[in-house]
């Protein structure tokens, strides 16, 4: 069997599912995306289901004529057994994802991390489009990255490669941060968007951090890494000692990882990273300080290409390439 015109694709996160029909371009023919009501597997499963029926309609197609879903979840997954072990932000531990989808969409479904599925999307239609070795790193509400490897997409012996956001990373004179994952000193417990804005709240309690708050409106609430961007514009000591660590660990970790992987591309990502200008600057200065000599010749640093899309798009075409695999 050859795979189906339009493909199926499925962005799971912790606050929404979000399905998308994509077809051979890489083009989003329809997209459709719900809130969770609750965060319990079979609900937000059912939510999926919701949003694929949904995104059928729209292209006037039936669910069962999709061959198969490919579903990116910001999580930790074991590869292709659809288990997802451990995703933060749905407050899941080792939940059964594929069986349960399966079950409710009567298609063979593959479950991967949320991040390699955006690197499979960019490596196809955005910034590493056609390039074997294409390292992804995305900075948002958490810190992660997908790795293409010799054309193929890497996901480790158990499933869990790329998990940059926790290398341990903790910096000097300071005890380390818990991450969301459980564990301390996690790189994402430091950079990622949540935890940044947790820890301005912590310092805010300290009485520093008085013109992030200003910037977020005077509402702690509504604290976050723009906040500390704009307090960092307007030459604030706070920020730029803020950027300067987090921008350091960052660049660090994204070196290292390009010289243990020699990658030819860095796609960079995130609403955190493109967000926050001065960040990005200062974590790529790190970056290309260094990254062993020999591993940055060669490398091409770039934006992410395809937006919000690349997770829906990469995940739709590995559930197409599973689907064809399951039909053999
Ligand atoms: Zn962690």
């Amino acid at each position: 069997m050859t795979a189906p015109p339009l493909r199926l694709g499925v962005d799971l996160g912790g606050t929404n599912a979000r399905a998308a029909l994509v077809d051979q371009a890489g083009a989003l023919v329809a997209s459709c995306k719900l809130q969770h009501d609750e965060r319990t597997p079979l609900a937000v499963a059912r939510t999926v289901a919701a949003a694929v029926r949904q995104v059928a309609g729209q292209a006037g197609v039936a669910v069962a004529g999709l061959g198969g879903a490919g579903v990116g979840v910001a999580g930790q997954c074991l590869g292709a057994t659809g288990m997802v072990l451990n995703a933060p932000n749905l407050g899941w531990r080792d939940v059964p994802l594929g069986d349960l989808l399966r079950a409710e969409l009567g298609l063979p479904v593959r479950v991967v991390n949320d991040l390699s599925a955006a690197a499979w999307g960019e490596r196809a239609f955005g910034a590493a489009r056609g390039v074997d070795d294409a390292v992804l790193v995305f900075v948002g509400s958490g810190v992660g990255a997908g790795l293409i490897l010799g054309g193929r997409l890497h996901e480790g012996g158990s499933g869990v490669a790329g998990e940059l956001g926790h290398v341990k990373v903790t910096p000097r004179g300071a005890p380390p941060r818990r991450c969301g994952c459980g564990e301390w000193g996690c790189l994402e417990a430091y950079a990622g968007g949540m935890n940044l804005a947790a820890r301005v709240r912590e310092d805010l309690a300290e009485g520093r951090a008085g013109a992030v708050l200003a910037a977020a409106g005077g509402d702690p609430g509504r604290v976050s890494a723009s906040a500390v961007e704009a307090a960092y514009l307007g030459g604030d000591g706070y920020a730029r000692e803020l950027w300067a660590e987090t921008g350091e660990l960052l660049g660090t970790a994204m070196a290292n990882l390009c010289t243990v992987l020699n990658p030819t591309r860095l796609v960079l990502g995130g609403g955190v990273l493109l967000g926050c200008p001065n960040l990005m600057r200062i974590s790529r200065a790190h970056l290309g300080d260094r990254t062993l000599r020999a591993a940055r010749r060669g490398l091409s640093v770039e934006a992410a290409g395809l937006g919000d899309d690349a997770g829906v798009v990469g995940a739709a075409l590995l559930g197409a390439e599973a689907a064809v695999a399951h039909d053999r």
